[in-house]
């Protein structure tokens, strides 16, 4: 078995042999990276697997700078604040991070599980933990933009500081799209939204918001040509019969995402609707194999970040008697070894 890279600016753990871990997870998302914290709170080591390149998940790619406000004792966080506390919290488990790979099978057998990922290399664990999510995503692509990415095209908005002072054009009718708009209206030079429909897939608010401020409104129309040199200077916009062209250094492809669980669904899991079946202690139908967070389901399933928290605690402290037989479920408090 060879041994996976770590990768990103996560805590690495150096190596040349690969050392089974007590516990792999697949999914670097909040309910991943809490997985984590607890799994070294419990003395377990543990691995975690990711396809996207940085940890956080769902937070991380799609709304790093939107408010959250209903995590347990956080009024009011930023989810890149959300996702840096939970790394730092998951650092005391100094966690092995393998990020920019993408689990593809499963294997099972007494003593734990083989997981091999998309680069040919395998993870070996005695149990493997499913924090998924809603699978891999990726951007639902924008055809006019084909080759700018990169280039003044961008499919989520990690960081507002690029934009400010440049005519900035957003596409889309969803919650995203509305949302990076208004943002980006007090610090752009203009916002341009256009939306190939009249109606608008996002909260009213935001509509009501967005049409209050200075960002103007295309709708019923479509970015048909992106031009510039080495990047992005102007785009085409065909709406009411006629081609107008806007000037944009950047433009926000917010048209969704293309969620997939894949390679997942053919682990012999049982699975509804894409999501993992669980039973109260968070185990799947396979031995050694539990699952947390988003891509669970079990009656009454909420999914929600706070959900996804205590879901993970369940699966790793029902996990250590399964690694360490006779070893309790139940943790202790943490506050008593602080
Ligand atoms: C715009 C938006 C706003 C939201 N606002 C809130 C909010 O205010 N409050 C709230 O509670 N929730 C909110 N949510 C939902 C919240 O983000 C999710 O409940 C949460 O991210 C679930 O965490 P998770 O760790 O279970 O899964 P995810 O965050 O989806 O992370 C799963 C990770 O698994 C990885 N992965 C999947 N399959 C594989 C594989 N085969 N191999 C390797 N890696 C894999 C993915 O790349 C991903 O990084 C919001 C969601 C969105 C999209």
């Amino acid at each position: 078995m060879s041994t996976p890279h770590v990768g990103g600016d996560a805590p690495r753990t150096d190596g040349d042999e690969a050392e089974e871990t007590d516990l792999v997870v697949v999914g670097a998302g909040p309910t991943g990276l809490f997985a984590a914290y607890y799994a070294g709170f419990r003395g377990l080591t543990v691995a975690v697997v990711d396809s996207l390149p940085e940890l956080g998940g769902q937070v991380t790619a799609m709304y790093p700078e939107k408010q959250i406000l209903d995590v347990a004792g956080f009024p009011s966080i930023k989810g890149r604040d959300l996702v840096a506390g939970l790394v730092e919290q998951a650092a005391t488990a100094k966690p092995t991070y393998v990020l920019g790979r993408t689990a593809t099978t499963l294997t099972t057998d007494d003593g734990g599980i083989t997981l091999g990922l998309d680069d040919g290399t395998a993870v070996r664990g005695r149990a493997l933990l499913i924090t998924a999510g809603i699978g891999t995503f990726t951007a639902r692509h924008l055809p006019a933009g084909e080759g700018w990415l990169g280039k003044g095209l961008d499919f989520f908005v990690p960081s507002f500081a690029p934009y400010a002072g440049k005519d900035v054009v957003v596409v889309g009718g969803g919650d995203s799209a509305l949302d990076w708009a208004i943002h980006l209206e007090p610090l752009a030079d203009s916002v341009t939204l256009v939306h190939r429909r009249a109606q608008f897939r996002a909260h009213e608010n935001s509509v009501a918001r967005l049409r209050a401020s200075s960002a103007r409104i295309i709708t019923d129309a479509e970015v048909t040509e992106l031009r510039g040199d080495s990047w992005l200077a102007e785009v085409d916009v065909a709406h009411d019969g006629t081609t107008e062209t806007l000037p944009a250094q950047q433009l926000v492809a917010a048209l969704g995402f293309v969620a997939d669980l894949g390679p997942i669904q053919q682990w012999g899991i049982t699975t509804q609707k894409r999501h993992i079946v669980v039973d109260d202690t968070m185990a799947t139908n396979l031995p050694r194999v539990y699952a947390a967070g988003d891509v669970t389901d079990h009656p009454g399933k909420v999914r929600l970040i706070a959900v996804g928290f205590g879901e993970a605690a369940t699966a790793v402290n029902n996990l250590v008697p399964v690694i360490h037989p006779g070893a309790h479920v139940f943790p202790g408090h943490s506050s008593e070894g602080s």
